[in-house]
């Protein structure tokens, strides 16, 4: 398998240079060139467990890594990690389906794909006889960096720094980022916003020049090891439901996904073209609609407000995964135009023909922060059921769009126990200033577990304290590059 840009189909990699480059050399994301040849078969999955499916999937993606490798790669990433027996437990609610994706070590899905990404990177490097240290950089806004901070603790050969802003975090996602533990493990909290951090570290890659024996990588989205083990899930549920005599193999499921930057539901679609039964893939986006209007008009204009909403994770102006389902549609060149397009003018349009394409697979919706909390205690109060902001966006959509003609499965992001105080609200509680009381008093409202991560975190220690000025980044990269670990 080889893996070309999404603006140019002569610039090609093996999959352990995709993987270690993160971006092509054109600014492009990488791609697969076949899907033929990763076609999973059905009707096995039905007797795999979730660790198979996942190393089976993985396997036909970066083929130049033994089955061997692959499988301790999977065991390591999820046994003993994740809190729940399958990383993605399905749960009935109603009439629909949700898939849970936030019983890993820091409550969200991003840890699906993150305990995964690290060891495909450092089984890359010695694919390719790289022996350099790589330092891999994130700046956060709450989710990734606490993710990224667990998934790469202690894997040997990397070091971790993620840099967040002072205020912009919760308190919570600021403690699961300050008590990860790790030797390898850097955190610091910059003196600015996510702007600001953001910036740094886009500088830092620009401008920094690391000492020999040292390599800079990041963690973000883009990089294919972090979508490809995302569609594991997707196959996961569907065998959990043909298992469950809800549905008959071979039929198809509709899938609605609460979508930011786009690597989720693209990885539905992966799975979609790899052989699995799929009817519509729902994109439901909160107030920062700049998907629901592209899939509606076919016009993806970013030169628009930003909201803050309850749905962080989502908030959102660029998804910048969009660019791979384009060049998947409507090829390299037509994507590098619209690429150049959308960094120039801040937009582009598809034709009514090219928009035709996208709709045929993907359907799209909207809520607000109103809406979101409403669906929070409306489920709760008819099924019992409690979720987190995220993921009552995409219920909410789904039951806006109406019923679906298959069976629908919504995806669960986040722990509703991430965001107490909205779901504290959306359930006419009384929030309190402090997010750890929180807990405690959405458990006493609920009876809903806490998450055991969440429940320790308010005596854990703070393994963490650096707080710097955002001028002091670099130097602090290259002295945290330099450290003995
Ligand atoms: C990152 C995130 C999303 C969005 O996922 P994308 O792959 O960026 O579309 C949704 N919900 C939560 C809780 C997240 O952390």
């Amino acid at each position: 398998m080889l893996y070309y840009s999404t603006r140019n189909n002569q610039i090609t990699s093996s999959p352990a240079e995709a993987l270690l480059r993160g971006l092509a050399p054109d600014g492009g994301l990488f791609l697969p060139e076949s899907f033929e040849s990763a076609q999973i078969n059905l009707e096995k999955t039905l007797t795999m467990t979730s660790n198979e499916i996942s190393a089976e999937i993985l396997s036909k993606f970066f083929t130049d890594f033994t089955k061997a490798e692959i499988d301790e790669i999977v065991n390591l990433a999820y046994n003993g990690t994740f809190e729940s027996e399958e990383f993605a437990p399905l749960a009935k609610v109603g009439g629909k389906f949700v898939l849970e994706l936030y019983h890993g070590p820091t409550c969200a899905f991003k840890d699906v794909a993150l305990s995964v990404l690290p060891r495909l990177v450092t089984a890359a490097k010695k694919k390719l006889g790289d022996e350099s240290e790589t330092v891999v950089l994130t700046a956060t806004s709450g989710d990734t960096g606490s993710a990224a901070a667990h998934g790469f603790s202690d894997v040997p050969g990397t070091k971790i720094i993620v840099f967040y802003p002072a205020r912009g975090t919760s308190a919570v996602q600021e403690k699961q980022m300050t008590s990860c533990p790790g030797k390898n493990v850097f955190v610091a909290a910059v003196d600015g916003n996510f702007d600001d951090a953001q910036s740094g570290v886009k500088k830092i890659f620009a401008e920094c020049t690391m000492p020999e024996g040292k390599a800079l990588s990041s963690a973000n989205s883009i990089n294919i090891g972090r979508l490809t083990p995302q569609i594991a899930y997707y196959f996961t549920a569907y065998r959990d439901l043909v298992n469950a005599g809800e549905i008959t193999l071979g039929e198809k499921v509709d899938f609605v996904v609460p979508t930011g930057n786009f690597g989720d539901i693209l990885a539905g679609y992966f799975a979609s073209l790899i052989g699995l039964p799929v009817g519509k893939l729902v994109c439901a986006s909160n107030e920062n609609r700049v998907l629901t209007e592209f899939f509606e008009s076919g016009r993806y204009n970013k030169k628009r407000e930003f909201h803050i909403t309850k749905s962080p994770s989502m908030d959102i102006l660029i998804s910048s995964n969009l660019e791979r389902l384009l060049s998947l549609l409507l090829g390299t060149q037509k994507t590098a135009e619209y690429m150049a397009s959308l960094a120039e003018n801040g937009e582009y349009v598809l034709s009514a023909e090219e928009l035709a394409k996208f709709t045929d697979k993907f359907a799209a919706g909207a809520c607000n922060d109103e809406e979101t909390l409403a669906t929070i205690g409306e489920v709760y109060k008819k099924h019992g059921y409690l979720m987190d902001t995220h993921t009552a966006v995409a219920w909410n959509v789904a039951e806006k769009l109406g019923v679906c003609k298959n069976k629908t499965v919504v995806l669960s992001t986040a722990s509703p126990y991430k965001f107490s105080a909205s779901v504290l609200k959306a359930l006419g509680a009384e929030t309190s200033e402090n997010e750890f009381e929180m807990l405690s008093t959405l458990k006493k409202l609920t009876g809903a577990p806490v998450p055991a991560s969440l429940a320790r975190l308010a005596e854990a220690e703070n393994l963490h304290t650096d707080k710097i000025k955002k001028e002091e980044m670099q130097n602090y990269v290259l002295a945290r590059t330099e450290e003995e670990i």
